[in-house]
């Protein structure tokens, strides 16, 4: 109680001061969730807002499954203990799911009322740009305030330098592609590795780069094959047998698979595998960095919604907060800076 008062006085806006996604109204029990493709992190964002919100006097909930565990009143209420031990796991405690029943407006209404019979009145929504969608249309209909967190591997969210649980998973892709390279070189054989991003190329550019593919694939650009064809050639001529392609499951050709068809007709006698790495890149204990950047938002999520900051994303820009509104947060992509291309081309040359 001597929290609240604290706070109320600390945090105390003037009305005509307030932007549009400001409001004076005040929260005293929130509800947590992690929803859509799962990332690692998820568990230490969990943490920071359980262990913020009760430092501030907040009831806190859990809900399982995401807007799932909402309809279906899988909802329980968090403790300090219940987060203890999970900064370090992959996953997340909470679990995530997809929710069909989400996005009827009976789906919804029945999400409404388990939250208002236990009095939740603010939601962190941990997850990607389609549960920050569902959680737009949420608090637009039932003027519950929302926080949205950018919990996804693919970091394709603008607004944010980060997302939680893209650098674990560059770093697992990492790991991986360099495990290949040496075998690859052991039988100077071309090796085409599949990475996750069916609509962001951010994992096959970083974990390229950092381990020095010869060519990336991403969706965000027109595929050359020719021009690929004709520097693979070109190193087969000089006799540089050892070929590293990274390739984005959702570049325009397709996978590792089908352009490794693609190669495997043009030059025969090129020894070709692939190696698409899947759900290991979702996997594993989080880094450090993810750690981090997990627990900071975690911890300013809660400070939004007790400063009647409402319906934004936090994100983290600059090393400084950020606060963007959810529907920009929805509306805009991030976009990959064109120093990126020319540095893949000059490095791997
Ligand atoms: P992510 O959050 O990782 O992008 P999804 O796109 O699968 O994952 O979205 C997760 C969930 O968010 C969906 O299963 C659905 O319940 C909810 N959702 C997404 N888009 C909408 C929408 N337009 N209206 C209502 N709910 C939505």
């Amino acid at each position: 109680m001597i929290h609240i008062l604290l706070y109320l006085n600390t945090y105390c806006i003037k009305k005509e001061e307030l932007p549009k996604e400001m409001s004076e109204k005040k929260v005293t029990k929130i509800g947590v969730l992690t929803s859509g493709g799962d990332s690692p992190g998820m568990n230490a964002a969990v943490r920071a807002v359980v262990r913020t919100g009760i430092y501030h006097g907040l009831e806190v909930y859990g809900i399982m499954r995401g807007y799932s565990g909402m309809i279906e009143d899988d909802i329980f209420r968090m403790d300090s203990r219940s987060v203890a031990n999970i900064i370090q796991r992959g996953g997340t405690i909470l679990k995530t799911a997809r929710s069909k029943e989400f996005f009827e407006p009976e789906g919804r209404a029945k999400a409404y009322q388990n939250l208002s019979k236990r009095g939740i009145d603010g939601l962190v929504i941990i997850g990607g740009d389609g549960s920050f969608r569902g959680a737009q249309k949420f608090s637009n209909e039932f003027d519950i305030p929302c926080i949205g967190l950018p919990g996804t591997i693919d970091k394709d969210i603008a607004g944010s330098d980060f997302t939680i649980g893209f650098d674990t998973a560059v770093n697992t892709a990492v790991e991986a592609i360099d495990k290949i390279r040496d075998t690859a070189d052991a039988h100077d054989r071309l090796f085409i590795v599949e990475v996750m991003g069916r609509d962001a190329g951010y994992i096959a550019l970083h974990s390229g780069i950092a381990t020095g593919a010869e060519n990336i694939l991403i969706p965000e650009t027109k595929t050359d094959i020719e021009e690929l064809i004709a520097s693979l050639t070109e190193k087969e001529k000089r006799r540089k047998l050892v070929n590293l392609i990274v390739v984005a499951e959702g570049d325009e050709f397709g996978g590792g698979n089908e352009i490794a068809a693609i190669i495997k007709k043009r030059l025969p006698n090129a020894d070709t595998r692939v190696c698409i790495l899947g759900h290991i890149q979702r996997g594993g204990s989080p880094t450090c960095l993810d750690r981090l950047i997990a627990s900071r938002m975690g911890y300013h999520a809660v400070e939004c919604l007790l400063t009647g900051r409402y319906n934004v994303m936090v994100g983290i820009l600059n090393n400084k907060m950020n606060y963007i509104p959810l529907n920009n947060a929805i509306k805009a992509k991030q976009k990959i800076s064109e120093d990126w291309f020319k540095i893949v081309k000059i490095l791997a040359s």
